[in-house]
């Protein structure tokens, strides 16, 4: 079994060859698709270059079958997908909505495991999740 991304809300598979699958919308309210690496840590962004995303930016992302908005219940800035590792284990993957924010976290129950140069910025939310 290999590494897959679900929607939260539909658990239908957003990951396809090397790349995770979104729709977004940036601040002007322009839609596109995102391509994000599978690989946790790896923070390849892959887009068309007529949909323009500023560094510092903070995008919505949706799935791109029930168009359900892929928000963190846990901050605002993070965006949350599910990941079922190669034994079917299911985590949960929250990362930034902030272009070149390089910050993400997984969460299994209890523990977290961090990612990214920049995931400090959100170090006080580990807290309300390991108390
Ligand atoms: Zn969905």
């Amino acid at each position: 079994m290999a590494t897959d991304f679900k929607c939260p809300h539909c658990a239908n598979l957003l990951n396809v060859g090397q790349n995770i699958v979104f729709t977004a919308r940036n601040k002007w309210g322009k839609e596109g698709l995102i391509m994000l690496h599978p690989e946790i840590g790896n923070y390849t962004v892959l887009k068309h270059p007529s949909f323009i995303v500023s560094e510092g930016e903070k995008l919505d992302f949706y799935c791109l079958y029930c168009n359900e908005q892929l928000l963190s219940d846990i901050n605002d800035n993070l965006a949350k997908i599910i990941m079922s590792d190669e034994k079917g284990q299911e985590c949960e993957i929250h990362f930034s909505r902030i272009s070149g924010q390089h910050s993400t976290y997984k969460i299994i129950g209890g523990s977290v495991e961090i990612f990214g140069e920049d995931a400090s910025s959100y170090l006080d939310l580990l807290n309300d999740v390991n108390p």
